[in-house]
């Protein structure tokens, strides 16, 4: 296994980073994480871009133009013939004596890896997902993606405790996001619904996209908060993300979802994402 670290592909086993990283000691660090389907990248001009957007909103320079990323990306899916699966790409504010303030001019840590996921033939996007709701006890920047994740981390320890593979995370009685997913809600009267963008979430690649392609194939859209118990009502209920695409949703806090089976619109969503996700592969 072959990965990036500050410059080198180099062999896992030998990739070290200092105990002194801040990505170690603060999360001072932000991330990201594109899909690779039939070996190709997934929406990544996005990717970059909301890279980009994190790295400003915490004053680290980008270490790479966008054109530089993809080279680093692609040379990286090649050389461990990843088909399916996502590429992690990190960037830490560097290596300095403990300390909470920073010199400006630090070197940024760079490390990039692959990881084979099945995305296509995914038990959940076939047998659908169960999901959970748990408070949010995120941090008020959850816009910046952050590698700070140690309340997901705990979402999603008692999601699997629930038999569950997401949590949604709540607040004040209405959804914010997923564990590491955007949610979204079809009402009986067929409107996708979704949390607008602020500060209280993710901007999710793959929800634009999902929100395009919806409105394009006639659905009706309207990005506003929604509380849990319309949740428990709602006809379908489904998330996004890079990784896992489009999964329906069949149980929410062990109460079934509309037929307690994917419904007709998250799979038809599922599918005009996949085809859009190969093209995008293409360009
Ligand atoms: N929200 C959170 C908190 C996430 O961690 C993620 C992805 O990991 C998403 C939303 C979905 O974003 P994307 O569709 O860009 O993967």
């Amino acid at each position: 296994r072959i990965v990036f670290l500050n410059g080198s592909f180099i062999p896992y086993d030998e990739a070290r980073i200092p105990i002194m990283d801040r990505g170690f000691l603060f999360a001072d660090a932000i991330y990201e994480v594109s899909a690779v389907l039939d070996g190709e990248l997934v929406d990544n001009e996005a990717h970059l871009s909301r890279l980009d957007r994190s790295l400003t909103e915490i004053g680290i320079a980008s270490p790479y133009s966008h054109a530089e990323w993809v080279v680093r990306q692609v040379e990286l899916v090649r050389r461990n013939r990843l088909v399916e699966g996502i590429v992690y790409i990190q960037v830490t504010r560097g290596v300095a004596e403990r300390d909470f303030g920073f010199a400006d001019a630090m070197s940024p840590t760079v490390v990039m890896f692959t990881q084979v996921k099945t995305i296509l033939e995914s038990r959940l996007a076939v047998a659908g997902a169960a999901v959970i709701t748990v408070p949010d006890l995120r941090w008020a920047r959850r816009d910046i993606k952050s590698v700070g994740l140690l309340a997901q981390v705990l979402a999603k320890r008692q999601a699997a405790e629930a038999g569950a593979a997401e949590a949604f995370m709540v607040e004040d009685g209405f959804v914010t996001e997923g564990g590491s997913s955007t949610a979204f809600i079809i009402t009986q009267d067929g409107v996708i619904v979704t949390r607008p963008l602020s500060s209280d979430i993710l901007p999710g690649i793959t929800r634009l996209a999902v929100l395009r392609l919806a409105a394009e194939a006639g659905l009706r859209v309207e990005e506003r908060a929604f509380t849990v118990q319309e949740a428990l009502r709602a006809a379908e209920v489904f998330y996004t993300s890079a990784s896992t695409f489009v999964a329906p949703v069949v149980s929410l806090d062990g109460q079934p979802i509309g037929s307690g089976r994917p419904g007709p619109h998250a799979r038809k969503l599922r599918t005009l994402y996949i085809e859009l996700a190969r093209a995008s592969g293409r360009d």
